[in-house]
């Protein structure tokens, strides 16, 4: 047999697929397994992309290596999908079958020198074990080693490691029946206590043998070291069995929850997707419903039918709201049969997941984003919930979207597809307006509960609360009367750290990272200046650097900043700030929750974190601090995300018997994105933006590409920018829209200058093969420093 193999091998050839002989030895290679094999001088990774009889090649196949994984981690429908969505996304297929595997997974593996004849093994190198090449630096060692291995002293074995081990946990088996314990119970000498004791505990617990090593201990009372003489004296066999570690332990579901019954709407919308799921129909549903319409409730009991029907099912949340309340909502309902994917998983539980997932053992998977490459097989139902969110984006090569690839699935599994939002993408939408999705409409709160009512504060024409420009009398008023009332409150303010930029008064100078073309941002707390872009540090100046004037001052307010405010304005609050910087640590974002959740504090404070998915009964007054942050960002999509970051923290306030009440500071009230946020009215603000981007010949109207080049000389990057823009010009039709090409809005990010192209067009044949050469090519003109990304459908253009 012959395994067609993607090897590892850096950028230039590798969609190539290589053949390999496949030693009989060598059995269990599958497509979708992870291999080594021998390449030019070097043995590198790769994947089983198809088997074969023959051969087109004339020579001698090399021989397949080794098979690394006992399962092969990749199924054959991951396999395809790797080749379509390189395509796709102009990426290398190998960058996307590394990227469907679990970080863990990807390539590791170390050299191992190990000594072959006796005279090797008995060298002061070896000290009788093998070494790992990687520790051999030195010049007269690496040279030495060579000649071993040519004179066949010692060979090369490649030692795959996963970072993440396999846990394991001591079982012990028991070698007698129970009659043989009793004898040997009454054998025993009578001040044997521990050992009678132990023997006991098996006779009485027979049944129930083998137990885990922890169980025994606490069970029988006994500690290592009987267990240990138990086994030396042949009561037991002692064996090493997996076990998984499990993120969800702490949610054992309140079974009590089990049983909502589906209000009108909702129940009309489940029927029309329950046909899609029992006669297996690739159908494409967009459920729009307003924020507490009962969404989740919809999504869970499709999953049901989908699990009736013997099939399994995936469902993406965004990462932000893949919130311990999500979470513990789905375990609930399907309890073991539940995996989670997601980055607050340690690399282990990730792990063990993962391997649930692709040993069939669960049927329900929830995830952010890259679950959408999550081995499940035999899908009944994919859903993505809050569609709209732009993280379903991935910004780094492979530049791909988890709806594009979901669609890819439900085609492929031929199962129904439900995209969910209070605020469809308007991408989404048009498609659902010209009858590609099917429309499902959530119009009411699940409870009944009306909207709450949302005010505009013009920050023009207001007094402000203490000595800063951030808080106005009315906010601080309604905080505190909320406050009075036992209820909670939510306060949004996207933008991380103290203050934003430090100008000089002086000479007008503004700090700003060295790498990026990006103003520093203060933080107090650990007294540093930050680049949010790179990560660069240093510490806050005490005058200008530029004139030693010490007339400096800190601008734009960060959420720190707000909340050393409150504490002098209300200082009896309790307040909960939750950003990047305060949820670095695993487990502090669900400790956050579950502290406000349980009334530990007042008020929470945070950026879009907490914007999306919270469902918090108690909270009375949602506080928007600044609604203008990402109005003016020079992007098509601003009014999009400005109007739907709005919707959806309104839409925390009063969701369950206490009415909420929602205030927005802004200094644009007369804005069509703020003002149709204040009425929460999706439908307008979609007519209206609409035109907007008719007008602008922007998306849904438009597809785009946008092509960007980067270097660390300014004047090679924007050289090669036009050099790019002068090929597609002559390549494609009139009508395409080909913009720049200009250095980006942030025309340097660590150290490299970008230039870009953004390419608008209705219909191209020729585009994506005219891509794929300028990719090809753009591999040549790496060595000079010069790299070229394609980025189809970007989700901002900067
Ligand atoms: P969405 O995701 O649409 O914003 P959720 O799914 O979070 O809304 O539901 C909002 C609230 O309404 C939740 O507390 C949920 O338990 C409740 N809910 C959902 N469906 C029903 C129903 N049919 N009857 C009563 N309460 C419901
Ligand atoms: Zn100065
Ligand atoms: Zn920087």
């Amino acid at each position: 047999m012959i395994a067609q193999v993607i090897v590892d091998i850096a950028a230039k050839q590798t969609d190539r697929i290589f053949e390999y002989h496949i030693p009989d030895e060598l059995g269990g290679v599958e497509i979708g397994s992870r291999v080594f094999v021998p390449f030019g001088p070097r043995k590198l990774q790769g994947f089983v992309v198809g088997l074969s009889e023959k051969s087109k090649y004339k020579g001698k196949l090399k021989d397949l290596l080794l098979v690394v994984d006992e399962m092969p981690p990749l199924t054959p429908e991951l396999v395809k999908l790797s080749a379509d969505l390189a395509n796709h996304v102009f990426s290398y297929r190998i960058t996307i079958l590394k990227a469907m595997l679990p970080r863990v997974m990807r390539a590791n593996y170390r050299k191992i020198l190990t000594p072959v004849s006796a005279k090797a093994k008995k060298m002061p190198l070896f000290q009788g074990d093998p070494v790992d090449l990687s520790d051999i630096t030195d010049v007269k060692q690496v040279t030495f080693v060579r000649k071993l291995l040519r004179n066949a002293d010692a060979k090369i074995e490649y030692l795959v490691e996963n970072r993440a081990k396999v846990k394991t946990q001591n079982q012990y088996l028991l070698t007698e029946d129970k009659a043989e314990y009793v004898k040997i119970y009454n054998a025993l000498r009578q001040n044997a206590v521990k050992q009678k004791q132990l023997l006991m505990d098996i006779i009485e617990n027979y049944q129930q043998y083998p137990k885990f090593q922890d169980n025994l201990e606490r069970d029988a009372q006994v500690n290592t070291s009987t267990l240990t003489s138990a086994v030396k004296k042949g009561w037991f066999k002692k064996k090493a069995v997996e076990v998984y570690r499990d993120p969800l332990s702490g949610f054992n579901g309140d079974p009590k929850k089990k049983a909502i019954t589906l209000n009108d709407q909702q129940q009309n919308a489940l029927n029309e997707i329950t046909p899609a799921i029992n006669e297996r129909k690739a159908q494409i549903f967009l459920l729009e419903g307003i924020t507490g319409s009962g969404k989740t409730e919809v999504y869970l009991h499709a999953i049901s039918k989908a699990l009736k029907q013997g099939r399994n099912a995936l469902m993406l949340v965004p990462e932000i709201s893949l919130t311990p309340q999500m979470v513990r909502q789905v375990k609930a309902r399907f309890g073991e049969q539940v995996a989670v994917l997601h980055s607050g998983l340690s690399e282990g539980e990730l792990y063990d997941e993962w391997r649930r997932i692709r040993r069939g053992e669960v049927r329900v998977v929830v995830g952010a984003r890259s679950a959408v490459f999550a081995p499940l097989t035999n899908i009944g139902l994919i859903v993505i919930d809050e569609e709209h969110e732009s993280s379903y984006k991935q910004e780094d090569n492979p530049r791909y979207h988890a709806r594009d690839v979901a669609i890819w699935r439900s085609k492929y599994n031929h199962c129904p597809l439900v995209l969910g939002s209070a605020t469809p993408s308007l991408d989404s939408r048009a498609r659902a307006q010209k009858g590609v999705y099917k429309l499902l409409r959530l119009t009411k709160r699940a409870n009944n509960k009306k909207l709450p009512e949302v005010k505009l504060i013009d920050l023009k024409h207001v007094q402000f609360a203490g000595s800063q420009f951030d808080l106005s009398v009315e906010l601080v008023d309604a905080i505190k009367e909320s406050l009075a009332k036992k209820g909670q409150v939510i306060l949004m303010l996207n933008r991380r750290g103290f203050a934003n930029f430090m100008l000089c008064r002086e000479c007008g100078y503004v700090m700003k990272c060295p790498n990026c073309d990006l103003s520093l941002t203060m933080h107090k707390d650990t007294g540093e200046m930050q680049c949010h872009y790179c990560g660069y540090t240093e510490p806050i100046p005490k005058c200008c650097p530029n004139c030693h004037s010490s007339q400096i001052r800190f601008l734009g307010t960060g959420t720190q900043k707000v909340q050393e405010e409150l504490l002098q304005l209300i200082p009896t609050a309790k307040v909960l700030r939750m950003d990047v910087d305060t949820t670095r640590r695993k487990g502090s974002y669900k400790r956050i929750l579950d502290a406000f959740g349980n009334h530990e504090a007042d008020i929470l404070l945070g950026t879009q974190m907490i914007a999306k998915g919270l469902d918090f009964p108690n909270v009375t007054l949602v506080g928007v601090i600044n609604a203008d942050t990402g109005l003016w960002v020079p992007d098509y999509n601003a009014s999009e995300r400005t109007f739907e970051l709005l919707t959806q923290v309104a839409g925390r306030a009063g969701r369950a018997e206490k009415t909420g009440k929602v205030l927005i500071q802004t200094y644009n009230p007369e804005h069509y994105a703020i003002k149709l946020a204040q009425t929460q009215d999706y439908e307008r603000f979609y007519g209206y933006e609409m035109r907007v981007r008719h007008a602008g010949n922007y998306p849904p109207y438009f597809y785009t590409v946008l092509i960007s080049v980067a270097s660390k000389k300014e004047q090679n990057a924007a050289r090669e920018a036009f050099t790019i823009k002068r090929r597609l010009q002559q390549n494609l039709h009139a009508s395409t829209i080909i913009l720049g090409p200009t250095p980006s809005a942030i025309a340097r990010l660590k150290n490299q200058y970008y230039y870009q192209i953004l390419v608008k067009y209705k219909s191209e044949d020729n585009l994506n093969k005219l891509l794929h050469q300028i990719q090809d090519s753009a591999q040549e003109i790496k060595k000079y420093g010069l790299n070229v990304y394609i980025d189809n459908e970007p989700e901002r253009i900067m």
